[in-house]
């Protein structure tokens, strides 16, 4: 099966993060970097805002007039120099805009080069969030999946009515994730007065409208049952501007959830109750384990689309019997769903237990995936036994 694509845009010397979570979205996704250069070191924080050749050149005037005022130069040479230094400053803002808008550009036609017909799922940080931001704006054939904003820069007022007003489903869900103490895009908000496509987005989130709502850390949002809006704001306590939010345990739990369209506490408990009952069985505990299998069996999910799992699983199970008849006329879809009963829970929690060291079995913590396999081991296990 051909996995969706998942790209990841870095920001301003935090390239780092895209090779840590790697590992978890491999499995799941058909995962591509994203990178671009010129802002890889400390200078590049600044590169963001100002071009620090241009205000060099100024600070390095304005040391020029002052020395020419000290050794009695004509007034006409300082003020000529100051006049020059001072220029130097909307200079430098002027071509870091220039740049970043060139950067829009290219990271279009890079996203085009690797996704030339579908819509991919985005993670962006900081400078990038800007980037993809822009560009969706800029670009009105430009489409994508499921987008996490993480520490934006750009303007809490940036206008998302732009995108979505013209074609709601520029993206299906954008996450715009922000640290209420990330005191580097504080900083950048306090220089809007001078860099008016930046802001504070990072630190207050996007405001309120009818395309942007507020949620909670899972996602969850009481406004969308009245009207959906595409985007939503995220805000984590505590959170800084690059490191709790670029790791693989917030991959995993936040991020993970989010691009298969789930709710992260729904999967959890999913995750929990699936290592219980394989505890069980383990502890030969069979009442329990019937106890609690029936409750889980009856319980709906958001991937088994409004069904209970058990029916799910039946429905699971007629199709693939229809498609693909077992040899064996015996192998009845009440005795393999018997079957799922006791290996879907065992792959579930070997799949959490691999997700800690990368091995092949985390592809099963999707739950349709763990489903088909287990249905498939059913299958195996029913013809292979009959045909000893
Ligand atoms: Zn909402």
């Amino acid at each position: 099966m051909t996995k969706q694509k998942l790209l990841t845009i870095h920001g301003a010397n935090s390239g780092h993060w895209q090779e840590t979570v790697r590992g978890v979205f491999s499995p799941h996704f058909d995962y591509i970097p994203i990178e671009y250069s010129g802002y890889e070191t400390v200078l590049g924080l600044l590169r963001v805002v100002a071009d620090p050749l241009c205000l060099a050149i100024g600070v390095l005037l304005g040391l020029l007039s002052l020395v020419t005022r000290l050794l009695h130069f004509s007034s006409y040479v300082s003020v000529t120099l100051v006049a020059l230094a001072i220029v130097s400053v909307p200079a430098a803002l002027l071509r870091s805009w220039g740049v970043r808008a060139r950067y829009v550009d290219q990271l279009k036609a890079k996203i085009d080069g690797h996704c030339p017909i579908d819509s991919p799922h985005v993670i962006a940080h900081s400078l990038g969030t800007y980037l993809i931001s822009r560009a969706l704006r800029k670009f009105p054939d430009f489409r994508l999946s499921r987008v996490i904003l993480v520490s934006s820069i750009l303007p809490s007022a940036f206008d998302w009515g732009k995108v979505f007003a013209p074609q709601p489903a520029r993206a299906i869900d954008v996450r715009n994730e922000f640290g209420l103490s990330d005191e580097l895009t504080r900083v950048v908000g306090k220089l809007r007065f001078a860099v008016r496509d930046l802001g504070t987005s990072g630190t207050r989130g996007f405001t309120q409208g009818a395309y942007v709502h507020n949620a909670d850390a899972i996602g969850h949002c009481l406004k969308c049952s009245i009207s959906w809006a595409p985007l939503h704001n995220v805000p984590l306590e505590e959170f800084g501007h690059s490191d709790q939010f670029l790791s693989e345990g917030h991959a995993r739990r936040l991020w993970l959830p989010f691009l298969w369209g789930y709710r992260w506490d729904e999967l959890s408990s999913f995750y929990d109750r699936c290592s219980s009952l394989a505890r069980f069985l383990n502890s030969k505990a069979y009442a329990d384990f019937d106890r609690e299998c029936d409750q889980l069996w009856n319980s709906k999910f958001s991937w088994t689309s409004g069904r209970s799992l058990a029916d799910h699983i039946q429905v699971q199970l007629s199709v693939r019997l229809t498609r693909d008849p077992p040899k064996r006329s015996s192998t009845s879809l009440e005795a393999l769903s018997g079957d799922i009963r006791f290996i879907l829970p065992d792959l579930v929690k070997q799949a959490c237990e691999a997700s800690t060291s990368n091995q092949p079995a985390e592809v099963w913590m999707h739950p349709l995936l763990a489903i088909g396999q287990a249905l498939a081991f059913a299958l195996l296990l029913r013809e292979g036994l009959q045909s000893a």
